[in-house]
């Protein structure tokens, strides 16, 4: 199936936000390399910074994941081998490696307060440094540090960076890169809280939990050369790295600010990936767009989730930067609805249809969902084109009732001359009704749009609707000749 053995990946999101485009399609690599080569994907909430914490945003990971169908193997919330999967539950085992290092003399105990790292940090400002750490810890021998660590001396510990040298590391798609290791800084490890940084916690999870690849932003490259040391001096394997292209806002220029962010949502798109569910994008849509920001297939680019499962490799995933390009997302959700049999894109649409407030009729829903299916970009979109059949009246406004180049007394006779004939019929079915309708057209020297137009106000209330004939067998003889008699009394009070 697949060249690679069986993989271990790990999606890590922190908990600080909504869960976006980007942290999906990380998500869905993981998973697409787990299935691929039957391995085992797994999610870990990285949730150690407590300041930028967010109340309800790993329920928001959690549902996302589930609505696009990314079923993760282990996890905070179903368990497994590696658990907990929690950072914030994990943390004697931070604070275990943590010692190891300092004992290996690979970290050192950093009793500098924040304001001395401020004064430290303006003077490499002025001098056109790079601020980083100034070493002053560095050399207090382990027994004395201990002996202030004892004492409650409030500390962080730092990793102690080699200052000759170089760092090496390969990213897959990258390449190798190198790093001086005098441009590098002595990293905080663990903090005085006692709660480690993502440096040394997705390390040290990443080694406890045996993940073999890791699938991750691209923001963490400037941190990658801290990450292959932290790896080292601890003597781990260390895994395959992949650090994924970043997404542009439409234009191609730069990333999408907050601001921006929300102006995609009243244009009817976003970025967030629960938004995309309100606003009636597919699960199946929103994936096939986003699995193509980052990877490179030959031809046919539709695709299932399985068939993604059967076609990925991370030989073909591309590190430049993809601009987030909506008109593609409805693209492809559009196709995917077309896709859908009848059964399973009305069981998509009925949720709409009732958040906008209509009791839907099963029965008709079930007709309706043919009749719409081809002019949905999204599944909200069936609620123009469908909600007046759940309606029991409608209210068609007179305006819309008169014909081009018809005043509204030619048109209400064309309303009468339809009611006519359609009330002389046994019923109302498509195969009935147009026939005659049609022969009138051509009776009466009027243009097809000027009599349907009427008709189609008239029994649907609205201009656009789906095709005339299907809709009136839908709506039924009764409310049909029932809403004809409407018009014709509004088109003769004008
Ligand atoms: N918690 C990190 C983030 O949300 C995860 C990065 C990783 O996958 O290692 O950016």
């Amino acid at each position: 199936m697949s060249d690679l053995p069986p993989v271990r990946v790990r999606f890590a999101p922190s908990p600080t936000g909504r869960m976006h485009l980007g942290s999906a399609r990380t998500a869905l690599y993981c998973y697409l390399l787990a299935r691929r080569t039957a391995g085992t994907f797994i999610l870990r909430i990285e949730d150690t910074d407590r300041k930028r914490y967010v109340e309800g945003a790993e329920q928001e990971l959690i549902d996302g994941l589930h609505w696009l169908g990314l079923n993760y193997d282990e996890g905070p919330d179903i368990g497994g081998p590696s658990g907990p999967y929690r950072q914030t539950e994990r943390r004697a085992i931070y604070q275990k490696w943590a010692d190891k290092l300092v004992e290996d003399g690979h970290a050192f105990h950093c009793f500098c307060t924040a304001e001395r790292l401020e004064q430290v940090r303006q003077e490499q400002q002025k001098n056109k440094q790079n601020p980083r750490y100034d070493g002053t810890c560095r050399s207090i021998p382990l027994s004395e540090a201990k002996k202030r660590v004892a004492a409650g001396e409030k500390h962080v510990i730092r990793f102690k960076m080699p200052t000759e040298g170089e760092t090496r590391a390969v990213d897959v798609m990258r390449g190798e890169i190198t790093w001086q290791n005098k441009d590098l800084d002595d990293t905080v490890l663990l903090k005085s809280d006692g709660l480690p940084t993502y440096h040394l916690a997705a390390m040290t999870d990443d080694y406890e939990m045996r993940i073999t690849h890791v699938i991750r932003g691209s923001e963490w490259l400037s941190t990658f050369p801290v990450h292959v040391n932290v790896i080292r001096a601890l003597g781990w394997p260390e895994p395959t790295w992949m650090h994924l292209s970043v997404f542009l806002k439409p234009s191609g220029k730069g990333k999408m600010s907050k601001r921006e962010a929300a102006d995609a949502i009243k244009d009817g798109h976003s970025i967030f990936v629960m938004d995309l569910k309100d606003l009636g994008y597919t699960p199946e849509g929103v994936l096939n767009w986003i699995v193509l920001m980052g990877w490179g297939v030959a031809e046919d680019d539709v695709m299932t989730l399985d068939q993604m499962v059967e076609r990925f490799s991370i030989n073909n995933l591309n590190p430049s930067p993809a601009a987030i390009n909506f008109t593609k997302l409805d693209h492809f959700n559009g196709t995917h609805i077309r896709l859908m049999s009848t059964e399973e894109l009305a069981g998509r649409i009925k949720p709409f249809f009732e958040r906008a407030g209509y009791s839907v009729d099963e029965g008709i829903l079930l007709k309706l969902t043919p009749l719409i299916r081809e002019r949905l970009v999204t599944l909200d979109d069936s609620i123009p084109f469908g909600g007046f059949f759940f309606q029991p009246t409608v209210s068609p406004a007179a305006a819309d009732l008169i014909a081009k180049d018809l005043t509204p007394a030619q048109s209400a006779e064309v309303a009468r001359r339809s009611l006519d004939i359609l009330s002389k019929l046994p019923d109302l079915s498509h195969a009935s009704a147009e026939p005659p309708m049609r022969q009138y057209v051509e009776e009466s020297g009027l243009q097809p749009n000027q009599v349907f137009g009427i008709l189609r106000v008239a029994v649907t209330g609205q201009k656009v609707s789906p095709p005339l004939f299907e809709s009136m067998e839908i709506i039924g003889r009764e409310k049909v000749l029932e809403r004809v008699q409407n018009a014709i009394k509004l088109l003769e009070s004008l």
